[in-house]
């Protein structure tokens, strides 16, 4: 009978995709992937190092499983066992760690699937980081979107940011491989192609490329999809590449572009790379050029030091640029960073509140963004899901749409007419596939 494995992630996208990766690797070697209440014999949890209470997550995880399957074989891989393998190793019922450059290459550590004692480790020291896994991996059930890694790593030091030790120095898949594996994504029909990476701007800096030359090169590619690039740093935002977004149809007129803080002084503390002047300019010039641009920004709130002035700043900053929505993350502690040792730590229910201001001028940023297209026509790609009798999709700028389902437009770029909006989706008609 054949052997099960079940796979979980924490975390983001780039780590779905990779847990994606190591999927198939376990189909290659006869496993059928099962989920964690089919009494699969592997259990595997790639980690995160973003996620606030990594460990005691991995650790209600490891219970579950064992309390239903106590011979499941349990794997713990990912940033945050590249980070704290020790601590995961004393989870009771883990049997095997992996750090980052080890976790596509799990069956040289799998010898037999035998409960061990003692957890073994097998973790390369930060420096040694330099594998990068070819990975990609869809929504759920429907071929509507893949995410599609083609970078690793980071050099940037941001202060309070642990996944450089997690994920080693910023590296690229080739181009040549980039191209053919796209191929092979828009050969298996999915319609949305979402470049991933930890820093994705940063592509081809140590292969004499960009992502603006990998973007003109992946566009010529014969199919019908579109490209969306996940996230992007200001300062790697350059003009070939929004320019390059105004002209082609199948680059999504949508950036998402983290900015994390509104003020000048935090963002010093954060080791960013730009000033909020800068930061602002780059925003009024994409929306210059493309003007119904979706742009995406991520914030941090309550960072060591974050004054309530500081945070009025941005706040307001906020408030008075042309942005879509945010995405408000609140700042927690991370051993081994810089900002840990900050003085001036914001008390939490403060940082808690910072955080629901946040949200709720999103939620207006999102109403005011979905009210300006209302008469526009604009090209969706609906998913598979019925829920309730609708069916739901994003635009190219990244507005999501919500209409009575019906099956002939599933994962067709489909013509819509915006009527109305609230906060949550925009509405409208169809006026036919493209
Ligand atoms: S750019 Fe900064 S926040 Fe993003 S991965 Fe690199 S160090 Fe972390």
């Amino acid at each position: 009978m054949n052997q099960k494995v079940a796979l979980h992630t924490l975390g983001c996208k780039l780590n779905f995709s990779e847990t994606s990766t190591i999927g198939k690797q376990f189909k290659e070697h006869g496993f059928s992937i099962v989920s964690l209440d089919d009494n699969p014999d592997v259990f595997v949890i790639n980690t995160c190092t973003v996620t606030e209470n990594a460990e005691r997550e991995c650790r209600q995880i490891v219970r579950r499983v064992l309390r239903k399957n106590p011979h499941a074989y349990i794997v713990v891989t990912g940033c945050y066992a590249q980070l704290r393998p020790e601590s995961i190793s004393k989870i009771d019922g883990v049997d095997l760690v992996l750090g980052s450059n080890e976790k596509f290459n799990m069956f040289s550590y799998m010898e037999s699937l035998q409960k061990n004692e003692l957890a073994c480790i097998f973790v390369s020291p930060t420096d040694e980081l330099n594998q990068f896994g070819i990975a990609s991996s869809s929504d759920a059930d429907s071929r509507t979107r893949a995410y599609f890694k083609i970078q690793d790593g980071c050099d940037y030091k941001c202060s309070f940011c642990t996944i450089p030790q997690a994920r080693g120095l910023s590296r690229s898949l080739e181009s040549q491989q980039v191209v053919s594996q796209f191929k092979d994504i828009l050969a298996q029909e999915y319609k949305e192609i979402i470049l991933t990476g930890v820093n994705v701007g940063d592509y081809g800096k140590s292969l004499d490329k960009n992502l603006f030359s990998l973007l003109k090169e992946l566009i010529v590619v014969e199919g019908d999809y579109r490209l969306r690039i996940s996230s992007i740093e200001p300062n790697l935002l350059s003009d070939d590449i929004i320019n390059l977004t105004k002209e082609h149809p199948r680059l999504t007129k949508h950036f998402h572009i983290p900015l994390q803080s509104g003020s000048e002084k935090i963002l010093k503390l954060m080791q960013r790379r730009y000033t909020k002047e800068f930061y602002a300019d780059l925003i009024y010039k994409i929306k210059q050029v493309i003007p119904d641009a979706g742009i995406g920004v991520d914030v941090i709130v309550g960072f060591p030091g974050e004054s309530e002035n500081d945070f009025v700043e941005t706040y307001n900053f906020l408030k008075e640029l042309p942005i879509s929505y945010l995405h408000v993350f609140t700042y927690s502690e991370r051993p081994n960073t810089k900002a840990v040792t900050m003085a001036d730590s914001v008390p939490v229910n403060i940082r808690k509140d910072r955080n629901n201001m946040l949200r709720i001028l999103s939620e207006k940023k999102k109403f005011e963004f979905y009210k300006s297209l209302i008469g526009n026509q604009v090209e969706v790609l609906f998913e598979n899901e019925n829920d309730a009798g609708f069916m739901k999709g994003f635009t190219s700028n990244y507005v999501r749409v919500k209409s009575d389902f019906k099956g002939e437009y599933i994962n067709k770029f489909t013509t819509f007419e915006i009527c109305d909006c609230d906060n949550s989706f925009a509405y409208g008609k169809i006026i036919g596939q493209k």
